[in-house]
């Protein structure tokens, strides 16, 4: 193995392979990526994975979301069967008072092309029998899906390893220096070289970050997930906290806790997650849930994504995000657009790390 790169990328989950496979298309650069662990080993491997666009706001946001929705069928073309469907999402509520909102959400969302049907108690029902008849209506899109995120990971990095991409995993990055040009990278399998310098780390992009100085203002927010027993097909949509994949399980959850790194499951959240999913999908109480997992959700602190240069650093970058499942086609685009052009087809300039800076002043 060399060890001197013109990109090294650190951390390989959706995020980081994503940005190898884009950069790696043109085979004009020689690319490293380097995991602590194994490519799935971080949130990616510990996700709900729906390509979920229809409910991000601001409409900016939610077009971003569209964008990279919009990219997964041509990116099946290029890299393989990711179990991608565009199923369309449901977004239940259960009390009239909400339908207003729901309308304006719908209003918002249209003047950036994202279309939105706010349905009644009927409508919903026709559509997706087995919710609850005591929702009230719902908000749906036919842009939303989901993805099976194994599949996802593996065919990026085997596309970029096709382009000769290098990948090192189980090797934890310590410490990165930058000296003129050229960052020195040291990590638990050597020291390596490269150009230019791109945190992909997930929730752990902050401790990437002190490594070079610059604060990334991002949360970690654990999700317990439940997983039932393979079910007959039950669910045709993506609903807002569950859905079925391919191979029959349903999975349920959308909880939301800090509690730093601690990836443990606990009987409080599998109680609530249970509750919630019967209160969605009452036939639901007769599954058997068979596992229980939780992921830490890197959540920057105003909840959108950071991507862009890193600011006082030449040639460093960053890509850290929640619904980095959703934007892993897009900000891998970006990203090697931005690399390779210097500049973006979609202007990024609201998710640059410095509107932080700017909040504060
Ligand atoms: C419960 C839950 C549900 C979610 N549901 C959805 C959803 O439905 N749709 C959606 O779009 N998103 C969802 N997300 C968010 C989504 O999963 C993440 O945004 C995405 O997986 C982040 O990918 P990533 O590549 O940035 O991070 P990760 O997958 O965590 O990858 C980062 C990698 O960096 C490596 N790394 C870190 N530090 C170092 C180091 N010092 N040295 C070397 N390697 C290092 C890690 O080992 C890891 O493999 C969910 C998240 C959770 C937790």
């Amino acid at each position: 193995m060399k060890n001197s790169y013109d990109i090294a990328i650190i951390g390989s989950g959706a995020v980081g392979s994503s940005i190898a496979y884009h950069l790696s298309e043109t085979k004009q650069k020689d690319i490293l990526v380097i995991d602590k662990g194994f490519p799935l080993a971080g949130t990616s491997g510990s996700t709900q994975a729906w390509v979920w666009v229809h409910p991000k706001t601001p409409s900016w946001y939610g077009e971003l979301n569209m964008y990279s929705a919009e990219l997964y069928p041509i990116l099946e073309k290029k890299i393989g069967d990711v179990e991608y469907r565009r199923t369309g999402g449901i977004a239940p509520f259960f009390s009239e008072s909400d339908r207003k909102d729901a309308l304006k959400l719908a209003e918002a969302q249209a003047e950036a092309g994202i279309n939105i049907d706010v349905l009644s108690r009927k409508e919903v029902l026709e559509k997706e029998p087995a919710l609850s008849p005591n929702i009230a209506g719902a908000t749906f899109s036919q842009l939303d899906g989901n993805v099976n995120p194994f599949r996802l990971v593996e065919l990026y990095i085997k596309a970029a390893k096709k382009n000769d991409v290098t990948f090192s995993f189980y090797n934890r990055v310590h410490d990165i220096q930058k000296r003129k040009d050229t960052f020195t990278i040291h990590t638990e399998k050597g020291e390596f070289a490269a150009k230019q310098l791109i945190l992909a780390g997930g929730p752990w992009t902050k401790e990437l970050g002190n490594m070079i100085n610059i604060t990334i203002p991002v949360k970690q927010v654990r999700g317990q997930i439940l997983v039932t027993e393979p079910l007959a097909p039950l669910l045709k949509h993506t609903i807002g906290g569950i859905r079925q994949a391919n191979n029959g399980e349903i999975l349920i959850g959308y909880s939301k806790e800090e509690v730093g790194y601690d990836r443990r499951t606990d009987l409080d959240v599998i109680h609530d997650t249970a509750n919630m999913a019967v209160q969605y999908v009452p036939d639901l109480a007769k599954a058997n849930v068979v596992r229980c997992f939780s992921g830490i959700r890197v959540m920057p602190e105003d909840g959108l994504p950071i991507i862009g240069n890193l600011p006082g650093l030449e040639n460093a970058f960053i890509a850290s995000m929640h619904s980095g499942i959703t934007l892993s086609p897009i900000v891998g685009t970006l990203m090697s657009e931005l690399i390779f052009d210097g500049e973006t087809s979609i202007d990024i300039q609201n998710y640059d790390i410095q509107r932080f800076e700017k909040m504060k002043a």
